[in-house]
C-alpha cells in the first residue's frame, strides 16, 4: 500500500491518504475512501456539535 492523493468533494483541495490512515480505516471496516480533507471533516464535525448544542441535546451519549 502507498499513500493516496485524493481530492476533496467540498473545497477541491488535494490532500493525502497515508498509509496509516488506509490501515485504520480497514480496520474500522470502513470501504470507503475519505472524501474530505481533513479540513473539511473538522469543520463538518463542529458544524454537527453546535447543531447538536442548539437542539438541546444533553452529553452523555453519541448518536
Ligand atoms: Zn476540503
Amino acid at each position: 500500500m502507498a499513500d493516496k492523493i485524493l481530492s476533496c468533494k467540498d473545497c477541491g483541495t488535494n490532500f493525502v491518504f497515508t498509509e496509516r490512515e488506509q490501515e485504520f480505516y480497514k480496520e474500522k471496516g470502513f470501504t470507503n475512501e475519505p472524501l474530505r480533507c481533513p479540513d473539511c471533516r473538522r469543520a463538518r464535525k463542529q458544524q454537527r456539535n453546535n447543531r447538536d448544542n442548539r437542539t438541546g441535546a444533553r452529553g452523555g451519549y453519541r448518536r
